[in-house]
């Protein structure tokens, strides 16, 4: 662990109570990073940020994207470069791509809507995220980016989130891999988690029936809490996974072994 924050980490998606990206923020801080949550909700996201950064005693930023609105997207990154020329922030050097939404609606009920924008937050969103942030890490020579991808996207659904969704996690390891062989060497890594069900809201509509057979259907016998996902986002950022590139790692409880 670092004693004084050398970089910032970028987390998108980190604004929900009991959220993952929440508790990756969380986590990243700290670890010793400075962070900064990008969300819908910019006030939102200054708040937890602030809370957070006070927490463990890093610097904090805040500001509103739509991952998947590329002017949103923009706006975000000036906003964070500025605070870092003003000296407010170090230098980005983390990011993770966490914002998304899923969808259990069967296939044959789904329209083009619904397709774009589960497709959009997690997918176009992740290739907005990572296109705004990636030059100042290249520039830097070091940077860590990790794709939140799911169990969903490696055996065909099946958790909660159907074909829109598992079709857009699984373009995040393709779009992971491929970036990762693309700048392998530039001191840059990037890599991927996929998890299986964790302990969050994200599952809109499930009731404390479905949630119990849910953890039942699991090797383990319970879903993941956050602080689980969070450690392995710790991990693949620190200086120890400077070997891991393109690489995903199963935080599944034995539920998907391949
Ligand atoms: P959550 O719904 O609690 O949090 C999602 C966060 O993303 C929220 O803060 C939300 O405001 C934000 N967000 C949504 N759309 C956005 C957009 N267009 N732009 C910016 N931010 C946006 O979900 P969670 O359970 O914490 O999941 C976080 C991530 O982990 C998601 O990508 C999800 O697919 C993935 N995941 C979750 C599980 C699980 O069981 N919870 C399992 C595997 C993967």
């Amino acid at each position: 662990q670092r004693t004084a924050p050398i970089r910032t980490a970028v987390i998108t998606g980190a604004t929900s109570e009991r959220g993952i990206g929440m508790t990756v923020a969380d986590r990243y801080a700290r670890d010793g990073w400075a962070v900064v949550i990008l969300d819908l909700d910019g006030e939102r996201a200054a708040q937890v940020a602030a809370e957070i950064g006070e927490r463990h005693g890093v610097p904090h930023f805040g500001f509103a994207a739509n991952v998947a609105d590329e002017d949103a997207v923009a706006a975000a990154q000036a906003a964070v470069q500025a605070e870092v020329e003003a000296g407010r922030l170090p230098v980005v050097g983390g990011l993770a791509n966490i914002a998304g939404i899923t969808s259990p609606v069967p296939f044959l009920e789904t329209d083009l809507a619904l397709w774009n924008k589960v497709m959009a937050v997690n997918a176009t969103g992740t290739y907005l995220v990572t296109k705004a942030f990636l030059p100042a890490m290249l520039e830097a020579g070091w940077g860590r980016i990790v794709n939140m991808s799911s169990v969903s996207a490696q055996r065909g659904g099946g958790v909660f989130g159907k074909v829109p969704y598992s079709a857009a996690k699984a373009a995040i390891l393709g779009f992971t891999k491929a970036l990762a062989r693309e700048i392998a060497s530039s001191g840059v890594t990037v890599n991927s988690v996929t998890p299986g069900a964790v302990d969050t809201n994200i599952r809109v509509g499930a009731t404390a029936e479905s949630e119990a057979k849910l953890a039942a259907d699991i090797p383990l016998g319970r879903v993941a809490s956050t602080e689980e996902i969070a450690a392995v986002f710790s991990f693949l950022s620190s200086e120890d996974a400077a070997y891991l590139q393109g690489t995903n790692i199963d935080i599944n409880g034995a539920s998907h072994l391949h």
